[in-house]
């Protein structure tokens, strides 16, 4: 287990994740219902942006730091707001901490929420679990987050967003990913899910995509972001997110949000974004 988030806390692909996390949370919070969020590679929770790590590799100048400076439209900064509030309340006037997902959902839960935050790298498990300590809205568990997706779904509440946002430092991430989720999915049909994987070059996303169809799953809507061309770089090009069972309202705000913050978070002319659905209405 070598990837380390703390060098990318922040970056794009954290900025597009996150906002997308805030809206589908936002949508939850309009019925009474108590939901749970089930964050199967969580991470620390917290990212300070003062530490070394960060600070060699600072990638949420082209991130977090780009979209806080911009001057957004009223209706980019209104759908936003509940993203950008929580940074806000972590970092204060000077930005020196960044919110991974635990914390972001954690502060967009009312008391009837709940999330379970799973992490297999020792430290890192450590670090989150005492970050909630003594905090009953929140599990934290140290466990292979793919074997959590089986065990933790259908939540007791059945209602919720089940998050898979893992680190790809392996081989057959993205089939691992795709078989996890549909097994996820038959056990939890109605849940939300949001899947993150990176885009670079040579990655298989069009087999990804071909494989989530094969499943006859109904209701994906995938988003992407290019932020540069994959040839002018080893690294991240760009970013999706697989949208399952999405609130109807998300496609709308999606439209309207990812020309705005590509634009914000293109670091050459092709940066461009996509927004389509992989299978519709079953
Ligand atoms: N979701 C976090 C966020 O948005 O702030 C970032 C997570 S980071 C991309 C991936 C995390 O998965 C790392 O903290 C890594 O230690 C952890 N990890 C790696 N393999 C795992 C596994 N099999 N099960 C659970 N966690 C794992």
């Amino acid at each position: 287990m070598n990837y380390r988030h703390t060098f990318h806390a922040g970056n794009f692909a954290d900025v597009v994740k996150h906002a997308v996390l805030a809206r589908l949370l936002t949508y939850l919070k309009r019925k009474d219902k108590a939901f749970r969020v089930i964050d199967t590679h969580a991470g620390i929770g917290l990212y300070d942006l003062t530490s070394d790590e960060a600070a060699r590799s600072p990638e949420w100048r082209d991130g977090i730091a780009r979209v806080l400076d911009a001057p957004l439209s009223p209706d980019a900064a209104d759908l936003l707001a509940p993203y950008l509030d929580a940074v806000r309340g972590k970092g204060g006037e000077a930005l020196t901490a960044y919110p991974g997902s635990p914390a972001l959902i954690r502060a967009l839960m009312r008391p009837q929420d709940r999330l379970s935050a799973i992490e297999l790298h020792p430290a890192d498990y450590e670090t989150l679990a005492a970050r909630f300590e003594g905090d009953h809205q929140v599990r934290v568990t140290h466990l292979d987050g793919w074997l959590a997706l089986g065990a933790h779904v259908p939540p007791k509440e059945r209602r919720g967003l089940v998050l898979v946002d893992p680190p790809f430092e392996v081989a057959g991430e993205y089939e691992r990913l795709a078989d996890h989720f549909a097994k996820a999915r038959r056990r939890f049909p109605t849940g939300q899910y949001c899947l993150w994987y990176p885009k670079k070059a040579g990655a298989p996303i069009g087999a990804f995509h071909r494989r989530l169809q094969a499943t006859g799953i109904p209701k994906i809507l995938v988003a992407e972001m290019d932020v540069r061309s994959e040839a002018s770089t080893t690294g991240l090009s760009g970013c999706g997110l697989i949208l399952v069972n999405p609130p109807f309202t998300l496609e709308d705000e999606l439209a309207r949000l990812l020309p705005e913050l590509t634009a914000i978070l293109a670091q050459d002319e092709t940066a461009s974004h996509t927004l389509f659905w992989l299978a519709g209405e079953a």
